[in-house]
């Protein structure tokens, strides 16, 4: 065995000195070339500039030695790809590195197959029984504005089904209402920021010290500021996790997500591993058990669109601020929520935190600016019907229950994402019937207004004729989901 341990430690020392020299470049070249070297392409990938998408469930082994070292986890192997694969560990790379971008910290990366998948990860190795004393209550301090799946997935799957108390936040701003829930029982702080789609956004310093002075893990859905905007490791968060599925994977192609840490967290719990290498230990342990991790294909699709990232957030912002300032001065609408317009009484703690990534050393710009992403909400007047109606009316945004896309999409939360968890759990996240979210694309920002212009004004017209346009084909509709029983499924009017 002991010359394949010695093959390792050489390779390990190769990889570690390979992350430092892509540690030292900017956030671009990272996002760009990840931690794939022209090195490993000549000598084991055929020369091919692309990393490799390998579609195979397993990795051979040259003989049982070597087997036996790489199933004790004593050398890097991917053995099999639930567990491993060197397509995910590709992305798995850069999603730590950019995550990690300026910090003097080490971090890792655990790639999901859903940003769902990678909440649980991420929560639930902290939420097992503790063998001293197994009858003792659990709980956690969580924010109540955080996207639909995550809110059933804290009060059903967890609160409900496991007895495990989710302790809501209700105004993150409050740093006393966090402190007020935390207790000797309590396993994690989890925040999202800026949560979907509210917008809301917290003082990430004041929770950071917080979970330090109990020494318990921050957690953070970071999924609508990407790292090119915010990268909460930095603030005093231990985790943060993505829904690799929305901007970081910008064209749509699929679901991931990814679970990213600090190595060596600082934290009471008792588990070695876990504290010295989160990601690994997922990889290796829980999730090795569970099974929820990433396909190789969806892992290169997703690290292709982080290559431009940084660009397409910055002129997806742009555009989104253009029109979050045309829609806040519409007779039609009530109410804007986006960080970036100087009105929301979040921005200036915002503008502390979001800033586009190395802005300050670009050609463009040369010094910070402050971007607040793509994901913004508005309030129509006159109610869920009026909302309806604009909505309806849409032509040039989708309709999807979607959101980080490079098309503009605009949802109803309270009747899709946010549907299930009821009248109070959409109080609770401050979402009203009349409110439409809408992620802003990479069009032309003035295609987008118009769009949202006709469907607004269609408001003044009595007769719903635009908002009619999608009813009045019924008789045409089949269902998408099954082209075999859509002919006989078809609507009758
Ligand atoms: C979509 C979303 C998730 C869930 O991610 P999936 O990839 O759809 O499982 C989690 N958090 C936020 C903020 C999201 O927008």
């Amino acid at each position: 065995m002991n010359i394949y341990i010695k093959a390792a430690e050489r390779s390990a020392q190769w990889h570690a000195r390979q992350m430092q020299k892509m540690k030292a470049c900017k956030f671009d070249t990272i996002a760009v070339h990840g931690i794939y070297s022209m090195q490993e392409a000549l000598d084991f990938n055929q020369g091919s500039i692309i990393e490799p998408i390998y579609m195979s469930s397993s990795q051979g082994f040259r003989d049982s030695d070597e087997m036996e070292a790489a199933l004790s986890y004593q050398i890097p192997t991917w053995c099999y790809s639930r567990i491993g694969n060197p397509s995910m560990y590709y992305l798995e790379g850069v999603l730590a590195l950019l995550e990690g971008y300026g910090g003097d910290f080490e971090t890792s990366c655990c790639a999901t197959a859903s940003g769902m998948s990678a909440i649980m990860s991420a929560c639930d190795p902290f939420l097992a029984v503790d063998p001293e004393s197994p009858d003792a209550p659990v709980n956690f301090v969580a924010t109540c504005k955080v996207y639909g799946g995550t809110f059933q997935q804290f009060g059903i799957r967890k609160h409900n089904e496991r007895n495990i108390e989710w302790r809501k936040v209700v105004n993150s701003n409050d740093i006393e209402e966090w402190e007020a829930a935390i207790d000797e029982h309590t396993r994690f702080l989890y925040g999202e920021m800026p949560s979907n789609p509210g917008q809301s956004f917290f003082d990430l310093k004041k929770v950071g010290e917080l979970a330090k002075k109990y020494k318990i893990p921050l957690i953070v859905d970071s999924t609508v500021a990407t790292p090119a905007l915010l990268r909460p490791l930095q603030w005093g968060a231990d985790i943060v996790v993505q829904s690799v599925t929305k901007t970081l994977t910008s064209s749509g192609f699929g679901i991931s997500g990814a679970v990213i840490a600090k190595k060596n967290l600082d934290l009471k719990i008792d588990n070695d591993l876990l504290k010295q290498d989160f990601g690994m230990y997922l990889k290796t342990l829980p999730n090795r058990d569970n099974g929820p991790n990433i396909s190789p294909v969806n892992a290169i699709l997703s690290l292709n669109d982080i290559r431009t990232l940084r660009s397409k957030i910055d002129l997806m912002s742009r555009n989104t601020l253009q029109v979050a300032r045309f829609l806040s001065g519409h007779k039609h609408i009530e109410q804007v929520d986006y960080l970036g317009l100087e009105t929301h009484p979040l921005h200036d703690l915002a503008k502390q935190y979001m800033v586009l990534v190395d802005s300050d050393i670009d050609d463009l710009y040369n010094k910070p600016v402050n971007r607040y992403g793509h994901l913004m909400s508005f309030h129509v007047k006159g109610g869920a019907a009026a909302a309806r109606k604009v909505f309806d009316s849409l032509q040039r945004i989708w309709r999807a229950t979607d959101l980080g896309r490079i098309k503009s999409v605009a949802t109803i939360p309270a009747i899709s994402t946010h549907q299930q968890q009821g009248e109070e759990g959409r109080d609770l996240a401050g979402i009203p019937p009349n409110l439409i979210r809408l992620c802003v694309g990479a069009e032309h920002y003035q295609d987008i207004i118009d769009d949202l212009d006709q469907a607004l004004n269609g408001l003044d017209r009595r007769q719903p004729d635009q908002a009619g346009r999608n009813k009045n084909t019924a008789k045409e509709i089949a269902p998408y989901f099954s082209a075999g029983g859509a002919s006989s499924a078809r609507l009758q009017e």
